[in-house]
């Protein structure tokens, strides 16, 4: 799954919004309110669910620019965060 269709998930809602799109870190999603500033900024760019597909330039640009920070890495033990290294261990 690419960037752009976890993120549109995470929009549609098929994901419970309080939590981070598929691979990024939940605890830096939240405590760093990724998710705040994300949907404000969607919102700026007056972004809704019927020009989503339009707009996917625009939302891999800020996937890039703002979450590979918080993206989970694959570690021996789990999949590890770049930015808090908190490790999330496979269940
Ligand atoms: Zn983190």
């Amino acid at each position: 799954m690419t960037i752009f269709q976890k993120i549109k998930q995470f929009l549609l809602g098929e994901n419970n919004t309080t939590e981070a799109p598929e691979s990024y870190c939940p605890n830096c999603w939240g405590r760093q309110e990724y998710e705040g500033e994300f949907l404000e900024a969607v919102h700026r760019e007056q972004i809704d669910l019927n020009n989503l597909d339009q707009k996917k330039g625009w939302i891999d640009a800020y996937a890039t620019r703002y979450f590979e920070g918080i993206k989970l890495r694959t570690a021996p033990e789990g999949v590890v965060c770049g930015a808090c290294a908190t490790v999330y261990h496979r269940s």
